[in-house]
């Protein structure tokens, strides 16, 4: 049977753990998913947030939330979120397959920092770039289409195009294959130079000048940011981050986002502001469906 879940957070760094504390001790049901992928883990020192009597490196603060996230008992799964689905409650999908039913969710994804530098990217988003399988494969039924990846990500999006496309080939742009993926996929590893295309998108030219006829293309790089998955559910977006009223919320009921994955000041002691303002208004939205 499926778990069921007041709230999920996805993300354990600053924002997820202070949100995660503030569902936990109002004794709803609470589980966060994330790995090790913090900004914190990049961060050599860490002096300028409070009660600091020293500086500290950014992992010991990351191992310590996760300490605290155990002291309180609430569980951690240590996965990547692919893929989020909502009809009167959500459903998240893992990278390891598990799926989860919740009442709330607070992304708590952090920045989005790997990017690809590739020429007309942004010029054919909704003219044959895509960041959503599940939402775009219908506009591709029988046409060819490649996916932008390398991991797991890329393989949930690339099995969601595979029974609709005339056939799907994976581009991961230079990066290793971090996945396993079916034969039935194709897998070109070359760096990529340019898209090309009139109105809509035609093909991908690498940096060694082939080219793959391709009528769309979805980007499905690293894990799936909050804003990849926020445009699952319809959600807005500004460039990468997602958009919140001053209580954390979406427009989506019960859709919080916090932390870096809003934009703003990439700090922890915003992420911590932001993470337990989050998590005071699920208790809120959910109490209030009660
Ligand atoms: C080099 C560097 C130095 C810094 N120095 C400082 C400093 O001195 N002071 C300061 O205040 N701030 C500093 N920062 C910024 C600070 O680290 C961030 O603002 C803070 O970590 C943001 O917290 P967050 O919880 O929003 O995101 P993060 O800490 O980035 O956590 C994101 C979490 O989301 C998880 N995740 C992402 N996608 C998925 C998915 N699809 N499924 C499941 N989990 C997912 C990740 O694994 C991770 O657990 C620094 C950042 C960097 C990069």
């Amino acid at each position: 049977m499926r778990n069921t879940m007041d709230c999920v957070i996805i993300g354990c760094g600053p924002a997820g753990v202070s949100a995660a504390l503030y569902v936990a001790r109002a004794n709803l049901k609470v589980t966060v998913i994330g790995g090790d992928e913090s900004a914190l883990m990049k961060a050599e020192k860490i002096e300028n947030y409070y009660g600091l009597q020293e500086s500290l490196m950014g992992k010991t603060l990351f191992e310590a939330g996760l300490r605290q996230l155990e002291r309180l008992g609430v569980e951690r799964i240590r996965d990547d979120v692919v893929d989020i689905t909502w009809e009167n409650a959500f459903t998240l999908t893992c990278a390891g397959g598990e799926e989860i039913d919740a009442a709330s969710v607070i992304f708590c994804t952090g920045a989005k920092r790997m990017r690809a530098s590739i020429e007309n990217l942004q010029a054919f988003e909704g003219r044959g770039v895509s960041y959503c399988a599940i939402c775009d494969a219908f506009f591709y039924r029988n046409k060819a289409v490649a996916v932008l990846g390398s991991g797991a990500y890329a393989l949930h999006e690339a099995m969601a195009l595979l029974p609709v496309a005339e056939s799907v080939t994976l581009l991961t742009n230079g990066q290793p294959l971090a996945a396993s993926y079916p034969e039935t996929i194709k897998i070109i590893d070359k760096p990529i130079h340019a898209l090309q295309g009139d109105d809509k998108l035609t093909s991908v030219c690498f940096a060694d000048g082939d080219k793959l006829a391709a009528a769309g293309l979805f980007v499905a790089i690293g894990t799936a940011g909050a804003s990849d998955l926020a445009r699952k559910l319809g959600v807005e977006v500004r460039g990468s981050d997602i958009v919140t009223n001053e209580n954390m919320e979406t427009m989506l009921p019960g859709l919080f986002a916090a932390g870096d994955c809003t934009g703003g000041i990439l700090q922890v002691s915003t992420a911590v502001a932001e993470g337990a303002k989050a998590g005071m208004s699920a208790v809120r939205f959910l109490r209030s469906r009660t």
